[in-house]
């Protein structure tokens, strides 16, 4: 354990409590390296969540899930996933590609970590604030007590490294030699038999 590692115990749900649909990540970034100029993640922003939740559902990751966050007081920042939504949510609703995408995130989240679903919470639940709003909340507390509406990763979704891509085309080009070797061979097969009916 390094002196900024992070062991998640729980996700906590936040609200950047600005416009849903026209909050960007470079600007939410600029907030955070105003507050706290010298605090950057190994990814190299200054935003203190791990994850980012933009309007229309882009994921964006501002800090590993190992590394500690800066996002909520009271020792949580280093055992716990902090996940911020764009939007002011208690004047305004998630949207619904914003929901499918949290609904993803905290699958894999939960899997990566064994967290349950019962320790998906609000920020407004570790710490005195109103944030994520009082409809996102409405969502949190459902989330937590819907068991039915399990979301686990689609195999679809698995991205392939640069590593895996690199090995892969080794393993074509393998496959392609030994598809050619095999071909020599019968050529020589061939020749040979020619050569004995001379
Ligand atoms: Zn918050």
């Amino acid at each position: 354990m390094t002196n900024n590692s992070n062991r998640p115990e729980v996700i906590l749900i936040h609200h950047t409590v600005s416009s849903r649909d026209r909050t960007s990540f470079s600007q939410v970034n600029e907030w955070h390296k105003t507050r706290w100029p010298n605090f950057i993640s190994q990814l190299g922003w200054h935003i203190g969540y791990q994850y980012v939740i933009k309007g229309d559902g882009e994921v964006l990751q501002a800090r590993k899930e190992d590394e500690e966050g800066a996002h909520t007081l009271g020792g949580w920042n280093r055992k716990s996933v902090g996940i911020c939504l764009m939007g002011s949510f208690d004047h305004e609703n998630p949207s619904t590609a914003q929901i499918e995408a949290l609904e993803r995130l905290l699958g894999g989240i939960r899997q990566r970590w064994g967290i349950e679903r019962h320790q998906v919470f609000g920020h407004q639940e570790k710490w005195a604030t109103k944030c994520p709003g009082k409809n996102m909340m409405t969502w949190v507390r459902g989330y937590r007590l819907n068991e039915k509406s399990e979301v686990v990763e689609k195999p679809g979704t698995i991205e392939l490294s640069p590593a895996k891509v690199g090995m892969l085309k080794q393993l074509k080009k393998l496959n392609l030699q030994v598809i050619i070797l095999g071909l020599m061979l019968q050529l020589q097969k061939l020749r040979n038999s020619l050569h004995k009916k001379k």
